[in-house]
């Protein structure tokens, strides 16, 4: 679905953050990006919905050049998660749900209804919907930022550590979560994180990354069974 081709990407402090890379993400499924911190992780996953572009290479989805689109629609079309929710504290968690149908230019009632939805498939209720981020749990919290990144429906979503931040015992069910939804709705999903354990776990593909580059890429049990 995602295919990287000859990709870096150097910072303008000459920082090669991610070099030469080639592969490819499949349609469906969890396939993620696991490896030490500075290897280019969260680099390779902003450039697939161009927080990032590429120093050079291409990157195409479903065939076509992502940067023959305008970056904010492609951005839009992306669901995105990342550590901390990154949720507007000022507003309610259905308003900040409703943020990408906004952006789509869905009217109130469409965007409400789905990000209502949403917000039930992470499995909270219409009450909390109604709180602020603050009165929830940090575990809660990114349930929502979870349900702001499916409110819109997208094929694809991009999700940055998103269970680092939470204690592990809510870690394990926010990962059964996402690869319930990831089933549900047939939808291809890359994650980021630094947990191999996390990434044997969730991963239907793992790639793992290494200076830039990917020094392995498989299943996990192609993984474990490598030398
Ligand atoms: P990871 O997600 O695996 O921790 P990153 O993609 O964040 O790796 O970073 C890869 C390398 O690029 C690191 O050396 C990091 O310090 C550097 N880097 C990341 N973002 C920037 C930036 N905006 N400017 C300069 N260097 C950056
Ligand atoms: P994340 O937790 O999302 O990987 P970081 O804390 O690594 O974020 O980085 C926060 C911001 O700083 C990001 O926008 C990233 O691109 C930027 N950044 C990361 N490393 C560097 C760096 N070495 N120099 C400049 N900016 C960086």
């Amino acid at each position: 679905m995602i295919r990287f081709d000859s990709v870096t990407k150097r910072y303008p402090d000459g920082t090669d953050a991610v070099r030469d890379l080639t592969f490819e993400v499949p349609r469906g499924g969890i396939t993620v990006l696991v490896g030490p911190s500075g290897c280019g992780k969260t680099t390779t996953l902003r450039m697939v919905n161009r927080m990032v572009e590429p120093t050079s290479g291409t990157i195409t989805i479903d065939g076509q050049d992502i940067a023959a689109r305008p970056a904010a629609e492609l951005r839009r079309s992306i669901g995105y998660v990342i550590q901390h929710a990154g949720l507007f504290p000022h507003r309610t968690v259905l308003a900040n749900v409703m943020t990408v149908p906004r952006l789509l230019g869905w009217d109130t009632a469409r965007a409400r209804t789905a990000a209502l939805e949403a917000v039930e498939r992470v499995g909270l209720t219409q009450e909390q919907a109604r709180r602020y981020p603050s009165q929830l749990s940090g575990g809660q919290q990114q349930r929502v930022g979870v349900a702001r990144a499916l409110a819109s429906g997208p094929e694809l979503v991009l999700m940055d550590e998103p269970f680092s931040a939470v204690d592990p015992l809510v870690r394990a069910d926010l990962q059964e979560e996402v690869r319930r939804l990831q089933r549900d709705l047939g939808i291809t999903v890359v994650l980021v994180t630094h947990d191999i354990d996390e990434a044997l776990t969730l991963g239907d593909t793992v790639a793992v990354m290494r200076d830039g580059g990917i020094a392995q890429l498989g299943t996990p049990t192609e993984l474990l069974a490598a030398p």
